[in-house]
Order: structure tokens, then sequence, then C-alpha cells
């Protein structure tokens, strides 16, 4: 039986605590998967802490271990692409640091991957961990995300989920400078299969991220992934319109039959408000797509590298397209 190489990509920022104990579980628990052998590229986002001497220790000591260190923090979903970039296995794991994604289901994965699937997604069976309002408004927010699109969205599904090769090929394609990773993984299709786990809570460390970057990921997900909020601004504008016309009719004929004293300051105040009101919401929009034009428009490489496996990196020349030096 041929030995399948799997890739094992691990995000880092601000990991020094929990490297050690990731180290210590992790591979003690995938021995007992017959068939694979696994690497792992650890991609350090920016840390400001420990993590990467605990990276270059680690790579130094382990040939499995290799390790992408950025110029500085690029955010958890560059750190997944440069990991995806690098891998060369036959299907690669995505998982936390923080061990919070056991990595006891990984068996489980790669049987299913055996029988054919493509991106074996871990499902969260409950959000239990998060409280009444987060799982509310996380509720909230899938419940918009399917409304605003053609395709099945995955609920309550992260970024911890095993993938073959060719999702892995599929997913370098896609260089948007805003990547809402879910959404990618949604685009490329292919077969997919989801299981049920409970979210271990952090092993060390904290968490970095509070509501306020959640509301954003939020924005940027429905925006990166449906053109819906602008079909619904203009709804919204030639409805509004229709109304108004109606109202005009109405006033109109009302000034013709029985004179007009000059009264209805209430209704042209409502009226001016409510307009001035969907008119700003509607430029928001607008603005909102308008800004993730300007964004991509400028094709800016998703992240850079300072180092690589102690060595450190320098893009020599921009007439070679970075991604291309990347991958070599
Ligand atoms: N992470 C990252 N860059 C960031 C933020 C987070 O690479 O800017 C990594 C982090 O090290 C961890 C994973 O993404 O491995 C998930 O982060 P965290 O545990 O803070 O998020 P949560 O589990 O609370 O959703
Ligand atoms: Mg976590």
């Amino acid at each position: 039986m041929s030995v399948d190489k799997i890739t094992i990509i691990v995000p880092c920022y601000n990991e020094e605590e929990v490297l050690p104990m990731f180290w210590a579980r992790v591979p003690r628990v995938l021995a007992d998967i017959d068939g694979c052998s696994f690497s792992y590229i650890f991609v350090n986002d920016g840390s400001h802490d420990g993590t990467l001497d605990e990276l270059r220790r680690l790579s130094t000591e382990e040939d499995s271990v290799s390790y992408i260190s950025f110029s500085r923090n690029f955010g958890k979903e560059a750190a997944m692409l440069a990991g995806l970039d690098r891998a060369d296995g036959d299907a690669v794991v995505l998982m936390d640091a923080d061990l919070q994604h056991p990595p006891e289901l990984i068996a489980e994965m790669v049987k299913w991957w055996r029988e054919g699937y493509d991106d074996i997604a871990a499902k969260r069976a409950d959000r239990a961990d998060e409280g009444f309002i987060k799982g509310h408004v996380t509720n909230f927010f899938y419940y918009c995300l399917q409304k605003c699109s053609r395709f099945e969205v995955q609920r309550n599904v992260g970024d911890f989920r095993l993938l073959d090769r060719r999702c892995v090929m599929a997913l370098r394609l896609m260089r948007e400078e805003q990547r809402y990773t879910k959404g990618l993984f949604t685009w490329i299709g292919y077969r997919k299969k989801e299981i049920p786990f409970h979210v271990a809570p952090r092993a060390g460390g904290k968490t970095t991220w509070n509501y306020f970057s959640l509301m954003n990921l939020a924005l940027e997900g429905i925006t990166s992934y449906s053109m819906a909020p602008l079909r619904l601004s203009s709804v919204l504008g030639f409805g509004v319109s229709i109304l108004s016309l109606c109202y005009m009719v109405f006033v109109f004929a009302r000034a013709m039959l029985y004179g007009d004293p000059v009264a209805g300051y209430p209704t042209i105040m409502t009226v001016l408000l409510f307009l001035g009101g969907v008119q700003l919401i509607s430029l928001g929009i607008i603005g909102e797509y308008l800004g993730r034009v300007f964004n991509e428009s400028k094709k800016r490489p998703l992240y850079l590298i300072d180092e690589i496996d102690g060595e450190r990196v320098r893009y020599e020349t921009r007439v070679e397209p970075v991604e291309k030096i990347i991958r070599k």
C-alpha cells in the first residue's frame, strides 16, 4: 500500500504558550493513522511573542516540520493561503494551533477522504462555548448569508478540514485580497462531507476575535460572497419611488379637490427623512463594494514572507509574479 502524504497547516498568531502542547499531542494522535505520513507547515502570522523562536527550534529538531514567517500580521486567512501555497501533500489538513480542533478527528477525515470525498469539514455540534447572544447573532448571520446566495452555505463549519490536492489547487487559483475562506471553500464545490465535533476550550493563550472583528468578518462574508445587497438597494429604491409616486398622485388629487391649506409639515418631514435614510443606506452599500474593487485593483501580494525554515526571504523582482516565486 502506498503511503499518503498529508500536510498539516497551522496558522499561529501569538501561540508561544500552546505550541509545545500542540506538538506534545498532535503527532502522537496522528501516529495511530495507518498508511499516512504527516508533515507540518506552521505559519507565523507576525506574532509578537516567542512563537517564531519556538518554530525555529521545532523545525531544526523535527524533519517533518517546516515554517513560514510573515513580515507582519496578515490575518489568519492569508496565513492559511501561505500554507496551501507551499503544501505538497496528497491532502492537507487546516487546523488551529490552540488545540480547539481535536486532532483525534483527523483519523475520521482521512477515512472519508479515502472513500472519495474531497473536502471533509468538521462541523461544530454545539456552540455552547459562545453564550446566548453570540449564538443567536451567528445563526442570524448564516440565515442572511444563505438567503443571499445561490449555493448551499455550510453552517457552523469552521476552517478545521481536510482538503484533497485538487481542492488545494483550486484554492490557490483564488488570489482575492479580501479572503473569506469559508465562502471560497463553498465556492469551489467538489465532494463535501461534514463530520460533527465538539469545540474544545483554548489550551492556553487568548483568542484574538472580539465582537467588532466578528462583525467585520460577517460583513466581509456577505459582501465577498454575493451581490444581493446591491440588488436589495435597487429594489428598495424602486419600491420607494413607486410608493412616492402613488403618494404624489394622492396629494395632488386631494389638493385639486379640496384645496391646499398648506399644512403637511409632518408628512414632508417623514418622507424626507425616509428617503434620506434609504439613500444613505444605498450609498453605504455601493461604498462597501467600491472599497472592495479599490482593494482588489491594487493587486498586491496577499502576504509577504520574512523567513522560511531559517532562511531570510527577499523578493528580488516584481517582474515575475510574487506568487510564482513563493511556489518554487
Ligand atoms: N490566527 C492567525 N492570525 C490572526 C489571528 C489568528 O494566524 O491574525 C490563528 C491563531 O493562531 C489560531 C487560529 O488562527 O491558530 C484561530 O485563532 P483564535 O483561536 O484566536 O480564534 P477562535 O478559535 O477564537 O475563533
Ligand atoms: Mg481558537
